[in-house]
């Protein structure tokens, strides 16, 4: 790929999302782990590449929002906190999130790495995501555990990804239901649910009922995010749960139950040049996407050893071809299906990731 294609490329305001698995590490063992995460060799992200990374997006001015999310368990990263400085304090920082799966009593460096980060002055913008099923049976501590974390530290809200199949969407459901009508009980206040979907949450939930109740009860989709409220007399938790379909990959390939093979690729939905979004590995490795990994192929480049201004023009490149590619090629796929995936291998295989530019 020529530096002059990369000079063509630049352009004034850049965005940048980074979506960075720390660690390959976790302990937790759960059956419908699609990264087959355990303790055999880990993998972790240093506080060095995320200075890397802030150091050149500062140069360029660029915005970035980073995701820390598993691959492994972020919070058993060793120099997580520092990682997560570096990045909660750059400056241009738009969002900052984290996707953990919490921690039960005895996961003591799991417990104090989140606790201080919560902590953190740039904390107020952290997204916190806390991943819940009925794979390992220690899911409903953690949750229980996570909202009287969040609770006790004065925070108002904060997401569940729940992953479900057919066959246990509603049990899961009601096992999360049980959990917070547990911490009801323990803070003397009530535990409810909100018949919507997307509204922000009011100062006054009932008002916001009694005023949407009739017409918003059917509109109750799979998807579709659950809004649950745990409520004292002196405070509302909001506690937002999204369900997701089980993938079986990794260990989740051995699960008998139904799965959903879809490709929600950013490469294949992004047109814009402002914004642009990387998977990072926990060893520096650039992808465009997170199923590409760890296919060498599809590798964009290495923090440390390829500027961060490259890869992102790397990425563009792929974007603005990988969408015409598939489309105009004759083996065709079956769109937004792991088959779209296949092809796009294939032709990164026959025209290197620049694809052919
Ligand atoms: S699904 Fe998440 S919590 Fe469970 S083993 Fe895999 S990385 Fe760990
Ligand atoms: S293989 Fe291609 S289509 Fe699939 S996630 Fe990666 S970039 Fe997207």
């Amino acid at each position: 790929m020529g530096v002059k294609l990369a000079k063509k490329h630049r352009i004034k305001k850049q965005h940048v999302g980074i979506m960075l698995v720390p660690t390959s590490q976790c302990d937790t063992g759960c059956s419908h782990c699609i990264d087959d995460s355990g303790c055999k060799n880990p993998i972790h992200f240093t506080e060095k590449f995320a200075k890397l990374i802030v150091s050149q997006a500062r140069k360029e001015k660029f915005e970035l929002s980073v995701l820390l999310t598993g691959g492994g368990e972020p919070l058993m990263t060793p120099e997580f906190l520092k990682i997560a400085d570096v990045f909660g304090n750059y400056k241009k920082l738009l969002t900052f999130g984290i996707i953990t799966s919490g921690f039960t009593e005895n996961e003591f460096q799991r417990k104090s790495q989140l606790e201080t980060l919560l902590k953190r002055p740039y904390a107020e913008k952290l997204i916190v995501e806390q991943s819940f099923n009925l794979y390992h049976q220690t899911f409903p501590e953690r949750l229980a555990n996570m909202t009287q974390l969040m609770m006790r530290l004065g925070k108002t809200d904060f997401y569940v990804r729940m992953c479900t199949s057919a066959t246990n969407f509603y049990q899961t459901h009601r096992k999360l239901e049980e959990v917070l009508q547990e911490i009801a009980k323990k803070i003397k206040g009530r535990a409810f649910q909100l018949p919507i979907e997307d509204t922000s949450l009011e100062d006054e939930p009932l008002d916001f009922i009694r005023e949407n109740v009739s017409e918003r009860l059917t509109v109750e989709a799979f998807f579709s995010p659950q809004w649950h409220i745990l409520q004292t007399k002196k405070e509302v938790f909001a506690i937002i749960a999204n369900s997701f379909f089980l993938t079986r990959e990794g260990r989740a390939s051995k699960l008998k139950e139904d799965s959903l093979d879809y490709c929600v690729c950013d490469s294949l939905k992004t047109f814009s040049d402002y914004d642009v979004s990387l998977f990072i590995a926990p060893d520096g490795t650039v992808y465009p996407e997170c199923p590409c990994f760890p296919d060498k192929r599809m590798q964009l480049g290495k923090i440390g050893e390829d500027s961060l201004v490259e890869i992102v023009r790397r990425k563009q490149i792929f974007n603005q071809r990988i969408f015409q590619e598939i489309l105009a090629d004759r083996r065709m796929s079956q769109w937004a299906t792991r088959e779209t995936c296949k092809l796009c291998r294939q032709l990164v295989a026959e025209k290197g990731i620049s694809l052919g530019l």
